[in-house]
C-alpha cells in the first residue's frame, strides 16, 4: 500500500464501516481499490452484505482482478487463509478456483497453483490444477526440449 496520512486511513476505514462503495471512497480520497482492500483487511471490516448477496461470481471476479505486466493478474479483494475470498450469490467462493473455472470452463481437480511462478497470480492461462500439471509432466517426458 502506498504511504498515506493516518487521517486518510481513518477516513477510508470510517467510510467502509458506513458501507460506502469503493467508487465513493475513491472519489473522496483518490485511492486505489487495492489500498481500500488493504484498509478493510487491516481494520478487519467485513464486506458489506449487499456485495455478498447481489453480485455474481463473474462480477466480483472482474471487480477484484487487476491486470499486471506480462499477463499476470493480481487479486485485490479480501483473502482468507491465503486464498482470494470471493463473496457472491450470498456465499463464499475460492477466487483462484473461480478464475480457473472462468478460463478453463471446468472445475479444477486438486489444488490450483500459479504455473507462472508469480505468487498469488490469478490469470486464467497461468492457473493449473492436477490435470494440467500431470499433462505437462507427460509432455516434458515426451518433448523434453520443447517444454523446457
Ligand atoms: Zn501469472
Amino acid at each position: 500500500m502506498s504511504p498515506r496520512r493516518p487521517a486518510d486511513i481513518d477516513g477510508i476505514a470510517a467510510m467502509l464501516r458506513d458501507g460506502a462503495t469503493y467508487r465513493e471512497i475513491h472519489a473522496a480520497y483518490g485511492c486505489s481499490r487495492g489500498t481500500i482492500s488493504q484498509v478493510r483487511r487491516d481494520h478487519r471490516i467485513p464486506t458489506p452484505d449487499r456485495w455478498k448477496k447481489h453480485r455474481t461470481v463473474a462480477e466480483v471476479l472482474a471487480l477484484n482482478s487487476e491486470a499486471c505486466e506480462d499477463g499476470h493478474v493480481r487479486w485485490t479483494g479480501p483473502h482468507a487463509r491465503g486464498n482470494p475470498e470471493l463473496w457472491a450469490n450470498g456465499r463464499r467462493y475460492n477466487g483462484r478456483h473461480e478464475a480457473f473455472k472462468a478460463h478453463h470452463g471446468r472445475a479444477p481437480l486438486g489444488r490450483v497453483t500459479a504455473s507462472c511462478g508469480r505468487p498469488g497470480c490469478i490469470a486464467g492461462p497461468h492457473l493449473a490444477d492436477r490435470v494440467i500439471r500431470d499433462a505437462d509432466a507427460v509432455l516434458a517426458r515426451i518433448l523434453p526440449r520443447a517444454t523446457s
